[in-house]
Order: structure tokens, then sequence, then C-alpha cells
């Protein structure tokens, strides 16, 4: 697939600890950074793999941007009824990952309304809750999903930050609420982060489009969300060939799965050109200075970033669609 690669583009969420993806992990560093993507943000997901990305982390410093969080499919066991025995203390536990790593960020973490049944709404927010504490106490951007609780997940961040948001920043990963609640979460210094379902959901375009430009991140979500280009160009439905694919194709699992990559990320990002009506090399560098305000590699910058933005009046009211591009 020959897409364009412009150097500078971050993936501002990915899972290379998650075990479909973590054999491959080297070669899917090797591959992203030849494609021109130069830094990831690797999201745990559980307790149980925080280790896996601290690993990588330590492996691969300059491209792997960590992480430690629980997911909410995750959250029964770290709380609630059927909560494990071995995840009692787990914030404890979170917060000595968060601070043997003072770059790192808070999540994957959220709310999914889609898992209700097998996971109570009232135990995903016994397990949010104390992740957006730590976030606070400790000035960490967070990441976020959100499947179908948009509303309540804005009166948690509210309840959480207070009316002026987050000032490291929130990243609503793989955004999918509607276009209308972009203002409002916008206001909480919220970042809107597209991975490749805008390609093929016309109400996730919609919200791409109305995101403030400003606010705007890029991401594969690996394993998860193969563009769905590259599957008729790579022949994802055909079975499996024998060989390893080229660094160019797609990766697949032990049982034959594709499995999207980092390095996957020009093809939604020349999607996103296409759609916002703008060249290619404008968004890498408009979603590389986002990236920066909200991962940057030093929690001092961002806050900095912040701070000047507060007081040139750029606050996070989600009017600034209007502003320039970053050229
Ligand atoms: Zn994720």
């Amino acid at each position: 697939m020959a897409a364009p690669a412009p150097p500078g583009l971050f993936d501002a969420h990915c899972h290379l600890q998650l075990p479909r993806l973590l054999p491959h992990a080297a070669g899917a560093v090797a591959a992203a950074r030849a494609a021109g993507v130069v830094r990831a943000a690797v999201c745990g997901c559980s307790r149980g793999d925080w280790g896996e990305v601290e690993k990588l982390a330590t492996a691969f410093p300059e491209f792997v941007a960590p992480q430690f969080g629980v997911h909410p499919w995750w959250a029964a066991e770290h709380e609630g009824p059927g909560a494990a025995a071995a995840a009692e203390g787990w914030v404890e536990r979170l917060e000595a990952f968060l601070r043997r790593h003072p770059s790192a960020g808070v999540g994957e973490c959220g709310l999914d309304k889609a898992k209700k049944k097998e996971i109570p709404m009232d135990v995903q927010v016994s397990v949010l809750r104390p992740q957006l504490e730590l976030a606070r106490e400790l000035a960490r951007p967070v990441s976020l999903h959100c499947v179908g609780a948009h509303g309540t997940l804005l009166e948690e961040l509210a309840r959480a930050f207070g009316p002026g948001g987050h000032g490291p920043g929130l990243v609503l990963h793989s955004y999918c609420g509607s276009a209308d609640m972009i203002v409002p979460f916008a206001r909480l210094n919220c970042f809107f982060s597209f991975s490749a379902s805008f390609l093929r959901v016309p109400k996730h375009a919609t919200a791409l489009r109305a995101a403030p430009r400003e606010r705007l991140l890029l991401e594969t979500d690996s394993p998860d969300q193969l563009p769905p280009g590259l599957c008729g160009v790579c022949g994802v439905d055909a079975p499996p060939p024998p060989e390893r694919e080229p660094a160019s194709g797609v990766r697949r699992d032990s049982g034959g799965e594709p499995l999207n990559e980092p390095a996957h990320l020009p093809v939604i990002a020349a999607g996103a050109a296409r759609e916002l009506g703008v060249p290619p090399r404008e968004l890498v560098s408009l979603t590389a200075a986002n990236t920066a305000r909200v991962f940057g590699w030093q929690r001092g910058d961002a806050e900095t970033a912040w701070q000047r933005a507060s007081e040139d009046g750029d606050t996070p009211d989600g009017r600034e669609q209007d502003l320039h591009l970053a050229s």
C-alpha cells in the first residue's frame, strides 16, 4: 500500500502490549519508523499488562510513550463482586507505575455502555474515578475510552476536574460521540483522537470535521481497527500466507487474524487530510503540535503550553475551529 509517509506522525493510541501484537513489537516499531511514525502512546488495559507496557517503554524509549490504566472491559476484575483477590491495591500499584514513569499518562480508562450487561456501569464508574483522581493529583493526561456513555463521561470529567477541565489534557480515543458533544468536551480540555473508523462510519467523519483543529489527534488503535483500505489491498479475507508478509503488508497474529499496527497511521492521516481538505503535510504538523501539547515528553512542557494557551485566551471553549492550521 503506497500511502504518503510524511515524517513526524504520532500514533495517539495503540496497544503494542496486547498478546496478539506483542510478539511482533520489534518489527512493528521498525515498520512504523520506516513509515514516518515517530512515536506512539502505548496504553495499558489492566493491572496484568502494565509490566509489558513498562518493558516496551524501556526497550523502545524513543518510540513508546507509556500509559497505564484500567480499561472498562477489565473493570470487573478490579472492583465489584467478581474482582480478583490479586487486584486488591490496584490503585496504589497504578500510582507506583505512574510515579516510576513521570512522562506517562493515565489510561486507557473510561466507560462502555455496550458492555453494561457483563460489566455494570456502577463498577465501571468505580474503576474510572480513582484513575481520574490520580491524573489530577499527578498532573497527567488521560486516554479515555467511551462507547454510548458520552453524557455520563462528561459528568464524571466535570466532577473530577471541575468546569475548567484538566490542564494536562484528556484524550477521547477513537472518538465516536456526536459532533454536538464536541464543544462541551472541548471546554474540559478534551482532545479528539480519530482512528480509521471515520473512513467507514459517516457519523465519525462528521465529528472529525467538527473537531477543533487544535484538538485533533490521530491513532491506529492497534491491533484493532485495521484501516478498511488495507483489507482490500492486502487480501485480509484471503487465507493467511505461509510466509511472513512484507513490511508494507498486513501482519497476522498466531491465529491468522490480521493485525493493525502503528505503521498504518499514514493511511489514516491521508484519509483525514482528504476529509478535511488540507494538504497531508499540514495535517502532520498540526497533529504533531497537538500531540506535543497533550503527550509532551516532559510534563512541564505540556503544562507550559497549556498555561501559555490560557494566557493567550486560547482557552478550551470549543470555538477554535476557525483558527489557523499550523504550517
Ligand atoms: Zn484502546
